[in-house]
């Protein structure tokens, strides 16, 4: 039997970042995946393909409503949508290759096949072929991630009925589609079909899409995505859920009791996921899960069985991908005697649809709820330079400073490049910059961070430069 001092289960990017850094630290590694390819949810069936349809369908909606503005004229300006899921298929292949290649650079040995406790050092692994393999641990990290919820009354038959995972994978853009539940998934997915012009309606049970975020963030996103042609039926309660061959019947009752029904080709359901740990073996190694499902840790992330860690989705926290990344390091530094930290305050938010949102920090529905006196600063991207010459004047950036010390506390941002433009938020407030350092820091001009600049003055003096 192959002995490893880390198994990891899983190599979604909790898994493969966990075992890349064991394997940095010295210790001799393996990792099991239950499917072919390595990357788990985020490069299979997740981030990397719904950001490569993000982009294609934007390349789209841009050439067919603002191109025109720009002076550039298109004709026959058409959708291939199959190319367009192909060319998906070849950036997941590129990514999920660049991980058989990171696990060979690091000399970690790769296991195909669904791993399983037989006991606290024996990890079984089920492959394909019907053949079992069996390894030895000495400690094992636990990153098996989630997979799709539903709702009780709902059958998912991946046919009409469908995941995130088969609304990334049709095989012809549909005329229309229900999403059920306007969260991070729906406004994405959604975006992706409004774009190429199915007619998209969000159900979502709250009276805001994004809801866990800061309501001003979802009140924005709503009216950019109306305007997009979105429909959206807020505060509704969804009863049922039933699909024909060809179509998809949904009811549910709204705010003022009434009842609604609506048809669509197609119902995604995007209410969130759940923790995946089926046929682990948990009971032979004396686990138990808690209310959620998911495995219970402590502060080292470091299950009730010493040696025997979990991290990612399958545990408590953000279903992010970075969260699972850094809690992926924290532990392999911890077996290697480190102190690491993990600030779970400071790991951002990101919806990428157009305005792209972003979020870090407190929202200050939090602040309110602690009781800390804050200050707000907002700019707007109407007001920004750079935003007027790309057209893409929808949002705002919002900061959020202690009343006190002027120290950033939130920031929450919707428009252009807010995905990318949150990482200056994030290191701005891991070395606890106050808002009047940020304000006096030179941002390039014309630049869309001048926002943040701008956003951060008001809050800290009220004294934005360009509004
Ligand atoms: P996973 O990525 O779920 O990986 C777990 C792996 O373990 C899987 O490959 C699974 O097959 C394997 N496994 C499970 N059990 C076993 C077993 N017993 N034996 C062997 N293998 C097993 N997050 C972001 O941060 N940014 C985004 O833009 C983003 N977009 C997303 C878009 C969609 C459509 C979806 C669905 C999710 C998105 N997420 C995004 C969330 C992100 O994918 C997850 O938070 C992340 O993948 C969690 O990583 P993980 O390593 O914990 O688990
Ligand atoms: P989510 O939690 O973001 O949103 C679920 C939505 O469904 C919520 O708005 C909720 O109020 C609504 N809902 C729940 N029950 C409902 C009901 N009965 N009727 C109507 N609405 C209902 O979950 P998701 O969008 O499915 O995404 C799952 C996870 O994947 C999230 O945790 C997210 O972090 C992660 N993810 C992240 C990204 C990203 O980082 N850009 C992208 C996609 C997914």
């Amino acid at each position: 039997m192959n002995k490893y001092d880390v198994v990891v289960i899983g190599s979604g990017p909790g898994g493969y970042i966990a075992a890349i850094r064991c394997a940095q630290l010295g210790m001799k590694t393996a990792i099991i995946e239950k499917y072919d390819t390595l990357g788990g949810t985020c490069l299979n069936v997740g981030c990397i393909p719904s950001k490569a349809l993000l982009d294609s369908s934007e390349h789209y909606h841009n050439a067919a409503h603002s191109f025109e503005k720009h002076g550039i004229g298109v004709s026959g300006l058409s959708v291939d949508f199959s190319a367009m899921i192909a060319r998906k298929a070849g950036v997941v292949k590129q990514t999920t290759d660049g991980i058989n290649f990171l696990m060979k650079k690091n000399k970690i040995d790769v296991y195909h096949g669904h791993g399983s406790f037989e006991s606290r050092n024996t990890i079984a692994i089920a492959k394909t072929d019907g053949k079992t393999d069996k390894i030895e641990a000495d400690k094992v990290i636990i990153a098996t991630g989630s997979k799709p919820a539903s709702l009780p009354f709902i059958t998912i038959d991946k046919k009409r009925i469908i995941t995130s995972t088969e609304a990334l994978s049709l095989d012809k853009l549909p005329k229309s589609m229900i999403v059920l539940g306007g969260g991070v998934i729906g406004c994405e997915l959604g975006s992706v079909y409004a774009r190429l012009g199915t007619e998209v309606t969000i159900v979502e049970y709250m009276d805001n899409l994004i809801p866990t975020m800061d309501a001003d963030l979802g009140k924005d996103l709503q009216r950019s995505l109306k305007k997009m042609g979105m429909k959206m039926q807020l505060s509704t309660k969804v009863t049922a859920v039933k699909a024909t061959t060809k179509q998809v019947t949904l009811t549910a009752e709204n705010k003022k009791g009434e009842s609604i029904e609506m048809k669509a080709d197609y119902c995604l359901v995007s209410v969130g996921r759940k923790p995946y740990t089926d046929k682990l073996g948990l009971d032979n190694v004396g686990i138990e899960l808690n209310e959620r499902g998911q495995i219970p840790v402590n502060e080292k992330l470091e299950t009730k069985v010493a040696g025997i860690y979990a991290i990612g989705d399958v545990i408590q926290g953000a279903m992010l991908a970075h969260k699972a990344e850094e809690e992926g390091v924290f532990v392999a530094e911890t077996m290697a005697g480190q102190h690491p930290h993990v600030n779970y305050l400071l790991i951002p938010g990101v919806v990428y649809t157009w305005p792209e949102v972003a979020s870090v920090g407190y929202t200050e529905a939090q602040l309110k709820e602690k009781g800390t006196a804050y200050k707000t600063g907002k700019f707007p991207f109407m007001a920004s330079g750079r935003a007027r010459a790309s057209m893409d004047t929808d949002g705002f950036v919002k900061v959020l400073a202690d009343a006190g010390t002027d120290e950033i506390l939130g920031v929450h941002m919707i428009g252009p490049r807010a995905a990318d433009m949150i990482a200056e938020a994030v290191v701005a407030m891991e070395y606890r910059a106050s808002a009047e350092d940020i304000g006096r820091m030179s941002h390039a001009h014309p630049t869309y961070t001048e926002a943040f600049k701008d956003a951060c003055l008001a809050a800290s003096e009220n004294r934005a430069l360009n509004i």
